[in-house]
Formats: structure tokens, C-alpha cells, sequence
């Protein structure tokens, strides 16, 4: 039987591109009566968080996706962590070393560096070979004996052609001479994406891997894993990454990529799903709305077309209003009620908003804010003593560059910023955060700027410095 995953690594806001790559993963299993899997890949232990873990899973059930096994829902085929499954990578890594198809490699960083520099300096390729990287027996046997770190990497051949066969594309020939002998376990014994992806879709029975285009090129690495274990390889089918509307691969410093962004702008989550449904793909008929059952109801992977899907969010605004326009009037007001008024919602913002109030009327001219999205701005309402427009531009730009930098979310980590950020502007901290008050909630009589930052979450908050920029 068919069995399909999407496997994010939890790091950061859940991102559209993951939607996309579920959404496909799921239609072709349910089209084909298989099964479809959601694994998490957090081998990057310093990246990985469980807050991310679980916005993950949030998102994609918001969206209306549901998987056979999961973290979550669990399954015969479990755990679906990678960072619960660490001695399973070690005993198929130690296989990989007693076959001779892995090797222990004690380089130090310097003399990876000294390596590096003088292929560039040769104009040669820069991947790393085993016979650049082995040591004679004798010294890694003394290395090992001195106690030095190592990690364990994979033999690849020096030369030749790998053919990738992809469900979309037919064959794809790649250079080995490219392909570096790969790290399969790090020092402290993690392994990489390499080995637990391939381990894991092994075991857990995966007979397609349905993933983004910047895949392909680690695409030889893994067949070359599979022949080492004795494995069949399952089919591959890289997906044509979203782009933005001027073509580059969709961002978040150009546009929105939280999935968490889409569903703040009050957007239906039926309409987000319709449309990364149309991200390459489309309904026999061409009919532009539709819904997730009539989607996997026509599904057929063959209509995907490779020319890059652009995300255009005037386009999904659109279509957005057309699933808007036929609830009912009892429908929308129950949606609206729920999108903006239900408790996790609310409940953070109140202790904000109730030492500031004398009655409920007065929330919506201080708070209304949370409710909103993109709104109109005008020039005069940044006028401030402290500013001219030169140097109003550069604080909100400056701003906006700190707030793309950070990774975790927090209202003290914005306010470390913001806070240097006026020092190094030499602006009194008051005057600086003016404008980021007009930008986020249009006035600065309304509660501290930097905690609706945080409130709001990163996409929104960046968008509307975004917008007041432009
Ligand atoms: P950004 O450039 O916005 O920082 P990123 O590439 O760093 O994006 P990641 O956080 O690395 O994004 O990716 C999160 C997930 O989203 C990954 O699974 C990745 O494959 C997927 N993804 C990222 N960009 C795209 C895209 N343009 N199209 C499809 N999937 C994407
Ligand atoms: N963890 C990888 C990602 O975040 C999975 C890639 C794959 O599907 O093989 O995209």
C-alpha cells in the first residue's frame, strides 16, 4: 500500500511551504487508499523546539489535514521524533561502518578549513572526498586512542554520473564528483538529516517521497544509502517550491510565510487549503475554488506542472472572499466570533487592556488593534520632533532587519533589541519606539507597543512595519 509523510523539522513558525508539501503528500496517499504519516525531524537539537513542534501540528489541523500516525496520534511504526529514535540511527550507522560503506573521520575544523581553501584556490570542486578526508589506519588508530572527537561519514564514489529517477521529471543525472562523503552522525552522536530521513522512510514504510525541489540534490546521497543497507528506494517526487510574485522563492522578508500569519489576517483556513491547492497543480475542470475533498477526489499527481507557483496574496484575498461570500449570516458571525473573540485569543491581550479601561467600550479604541491587519497609514501620522523623514525611515527599516533576525519569539527579546537598537540611533528609547506604535496599532495611546509585538506574533508585526515602510 501507499504510504506518503511530511517530515518538518520543528524551527520555527510553520511555514506555508510545509501546508503545500502535506497537502500533496496526503492527496496522493488518500487517492491511492494509503496511508499518510507526519514525522518530526528535530535532529537539530539546538534549532528544534516544542513550541514549534506543536504550532506544527496546530497548524496543519487548522488547515483540515489529518495523518494516519503521528507524534500525536501515534501508530505501529512509532516514535515519530527522530530525537527519540537515537539508538536505532546508531545501530544502522555501525552497520554502515562494519560494511565498510562508512568511515570514522577525526579532521579536525583547521585542517577541513586548510582543505577547503586550497580546493577553491585549485578551482576544484569543493565536496570533500574520502580519500581526502581517511586517514592511514595507524593514525586514526592513534587519534582514537587520544581521544578525539570524530564523526562518521559516508563513502562516496570520486567520479562518475548518479541517475535520480523522479516521478515528475524522469531521470536526473547528477555529478558524484559534487556529492561530498557526507556527515551521518555528528560528534555527539546525532545523526543528520541524511541517514534518519533515509533510516526512518525505510522503516516506516514509505513508498513515496513527496518533497520540495531543494531536495533533489541530496537526492544521490540517499540512493546511495539504500543500496548500502540493501534497500528499495521509494519513489521521489520533488514539488516546485512557492515563490513570491517576483519569482524568487517565497521568503518571509518578502512576504508572510507563517501559516499562523494567514490565520491572524482572518483568513479561512478551507481557502488557504483551496489555495496551495492550486499551487501547481489543478482540478481537471480548472475551477479555481474548491475544497479539500473535491481536491483529493481528482487528485492526480502527473497535473503537477514544474514552472514555479507564485503565492500571491491579493490572489488567495480573492478567493479568500469568494468562500467568504456564501456562509450564511449566522455562518460568519459564528466564524467571526471564533476567529477573533475566541479565549486564546482574548485572554492575553485582557491584562494588557483591563488596568486601562472604565468600560467595555473603551477596548475596542485601545485593543482593536488585535483585530486588524494591514490598515492605511498616512505620513502625517509619524510626525515626531525626534524624527526627520530620513532618519524615520531608518529606524523603522533598522527595526524591521532586528525583527527578522529574531528566532524565538519573546517580548523580552524585542525589547533587547529595540532598546540597543535607540542606543546605537542615539534616540531616547520613548521618541524611537514612536513610530513602531503608529506602524503596529496606529496610534501611540494604546498599550505598550512591545508586548503587542509579541502578541501579535512575528509575521503580522513584520508585515506592518513592513507596510509602513512602503
Ligand atoms: P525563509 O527563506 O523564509 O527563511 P526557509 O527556507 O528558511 O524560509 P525553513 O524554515 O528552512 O524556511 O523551512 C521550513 C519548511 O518550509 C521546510 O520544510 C521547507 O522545505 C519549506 N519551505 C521553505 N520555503 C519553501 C518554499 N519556497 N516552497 C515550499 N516549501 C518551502
Ligand atoms: N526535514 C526536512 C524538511 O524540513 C524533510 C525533507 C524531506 O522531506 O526529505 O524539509
Amino acid at each position: 500500500t501507499v504510504r506518503t509523510r511530511v517530515a518538518p523539522s520543528p524551527t520555527g513558525d510553520p511555514h506555508v511551504g510545509t501546508a503545500y508539501i502535506a497537502l500533496f503528500n496526503l492527496a496522493f496517499a488518500r487517492q491511492h487508499g494509503g496511508q499518510f504519516i507526519l514525522r518530526i525531524e528535530d535532529t537539530d537539537q539546538a534549532r528544534s523546539t516544542p513550541e514549534s513542534e506543536q504550532a506544527i501540528l496546530d497548524s496543519l489541523r487548522w488547515l483540515g489535514m489529518d495523518w494516519d500516525e503521528g507524534p500525536d496520534v501515534g501508530g505501529a511504526h512509532g516514535p515519530y521524533r527522530q530525537s527519540e529514535r537515537r539508538e536505532i540511527y546508531a545501530e544502522h550507522v555501525q552497520r554502515l561502518l562494519d560494511s565498510g560503506h562508512a568511515f570514522k573521520c577525526f579532521r579536525t575544523a583547521e585542517e577541513l578549513d586548510a582543505m577547503r581553501a586550497q580546493r577553491q584556490e585549485a578551482g576544484n570542486s569543493m565536496a570533500l572526498k574520502p580519500s581526502d578526508l581517511k586517514l592511514s589506519d595507524a593514525e586514526a588508530a592513534q587519534r582514537e586512542a587520544d581521544g578525539q572527537s570524530f564523526v562518521i561519514r559516508m563513502m562516496v564514489p570520486e567520479e562518475g554520473v548518479c541517475v535520480v529517477d523522479d516521478m515528475l521529471r524522469g531521470d536526473i543525472e547528477l555529478d558524484w564528483s559534487q556529492v561530498d562523503a557526507q556527515i551521518l552522525m555528528k560528534s555527539d552522536g546525532m545523526p543528520t538529516y541524511h541517514l534518519a530521513n533515509v533510516v526512518d522512510d525505510h522503516l516506516m514504510g514509505i513508498t513515496h517521497v513527496i518533497r520540495g525541489e531543494e531536495w533533489i540534490s541530496s537526492a544521490p546521497k540517499h540512493k546511495l544509502l539504500y543500496s548500502y543497507f540493501g534497500w528499495d528506494m521509494p519513489k521521489l517526487c520533488h514539488m516546485p517550491l512557492l515563490r513570491n510574485p517576483d519569482k524568487s522563492k517565497l521568503s518571509k522578508r518578502k512576504n508572510p510565510t507563517s501559516i499562523m500569519f494567514y490565520e491572524r489576517m482572518g483568513f479561512m483556513p478551507e481557502a488557504l487549503l483551496n489555495y496551495l491547492g492550486r499551487m501547481g497543480w489543478s482540478m481537471p475542470d480548472e475551477r479555481e475554488k474548491f475544497s479539500r475533498d473535491e481536491m483529493l477526489g481528482n487528485f492526480d499527481i502527473h497535473r503537477v506542472s514544474l514552472g514555479g507557483p507564485v503565492f500571491d496574496v491579493e490572489k488567495l484575498r480573492w478567493l479568500n472572499s469568494l468562500w467568504l461570500r456564501e456562509l450564511t449570516a449566522e455562518q460568519f458571525s459564528e466564524r467571526f466570533a471564533a476567529w477573533g473573540f475566541r479565549p486564546e485569543r482574548v485572554l492575553p491581550v485582557i491584562p494588557h487592556v483591563q488596568p486601562r479601561v472604565e468600560v467595555f467600550s473603551d477596548v475596542a479604541p485601545l485593543a482593536g488593534h488585535f483585530l486588524g491587519g494591514l490598515t492605511a497609514l498616512t505620513p502625517e501620522a509619524f510626525a515626531h520632533k525626534a524624527f526627520d523623514e530620513e532618519k524615520l525611515l531608518a529606524a523603522l527599516q533598522f527595526g524591521l532587519w532586528q525583527l527578522e533576525e529574531i528566532r524565538h519569539w519573546s517580548v523580552e527579546e524585542i525589547k533587547e533589541r529595540m532598546f540597543a537598537l535607540a542606543g546605537q540611533m542615539d534616540i531616547k528609547v520613548r521618541d524611537f519606539l514612536y513610530p513602531f506604535f503608529i506602524a503596529i496599532a496606529g496610534t501611540s495611546a494604546t498599550i505598550s507597543v512591545l508586548d503587542t509585538m509579541a502578541l501579535l506574533g512575528p509575521d503580522m508585526s513584520r508585515s506592518r512595519v513592513r507596510h509602513a515602510i512602503d
